[in-house]
């Protein structure tokens, strides 16, 4: 199948309220701009240097999303063009961002990442530390991050009950971060969930950005 034939697929079942992150990790600059003439326009990326190099060389009208883990030295390299980070998971990197947006005048909408899968090793913050951090900072002085919401990644299995509660898990805490911190603060509405695997699951489930690779590019290369 073409990327464009799975790309139309995946719309086609999507409801307006979600949007679709084609997950371009590994693959060419090629690949992407099939996806790209296809009407595709938001990317993720999960490895700065990669990310970097197809910002250079694709159309400037790609939004580009990093959905990987980040550390704080990086952070500048993807400052000046970064639509939206999915994956902040410390305050450290969070107040890195705000640090590094405003020295190139930009506003970096961010999403918290949680840690809600059985598997050890899946970074993010538990309903309670996101509760902790977000009483103890000033998100007024954070003038150049938003937190738009949040993100996850369920376990990775066939049990689709797990899966189901996973994500519901996520959207019960992003209700719960909503009415504490964020009533009335319209920035704060997105929970990314959903993979290739399990998007529809998220859908259900309330996701509104889902982060789909392989069902679109096939399958990467494991090196
Ligand atoms: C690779 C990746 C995806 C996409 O995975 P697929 O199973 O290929 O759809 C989504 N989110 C994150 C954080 C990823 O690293």
């Amino acid at each position: 199948m073409t990327i464009e034939y799975n790309l139309v697929k995946i719309k086609s079942a999507l409801p307006v309220s979600v949007q679709l992150v084609a997950v371009s990790k590994t693959k060419s600059n090629e690949d992407i701009m099939e996806a790209y003439r296809a009407g595709q326009r938001i990317f993720g990326e999960n490895k700065v240097q990669e990310l970097v190099r197809k910002w250079e060389s694709l159309p400037k009208d790609i939004e580009w999303h990093f959905i990987g883990h980040l550390q704080s030295n990086k952070v500048r390299m993807i400052a000046p063009f970064v639509a939206m980070i999915h994956s902040v998971d410390s305050f450290k990197v969070l107040k890195t961002i705000n640090d590094e947006a405003k020295l190139v005048y930009r506003v970096i909408p961010c999403l918290l990442q949680f840690h809600i899968a059985e598997e050890e090793s899946k970074f993010g913050f538990s309903h309670e530390e996101a509760i902790q951090l977000l009483s103890s900072i000033k998100l007024t002085e954070l003038e150049n991050v938003t937190i738009a919401g949040v993100m996850g990644m369920a376990t990775f299995t066939q049990d689709t009950t797990l899966i189901n509660k996973e994500f519901s898990t996520l959207k019960e805490i992003f209700q719960t971060l909503k009415e504490v911190f964020f009533s009335g603060n319209a920035n704060f509405r997105e929970i990314s969930m959903g993979m290739s695997d399990d998007y529809l699951i998220a859908i259900e489930n309330g996701s509104t950005m889902i982060r789909v690779g392989s069902t679109i590019f096939g399958e990467r290369c494991h090196i």
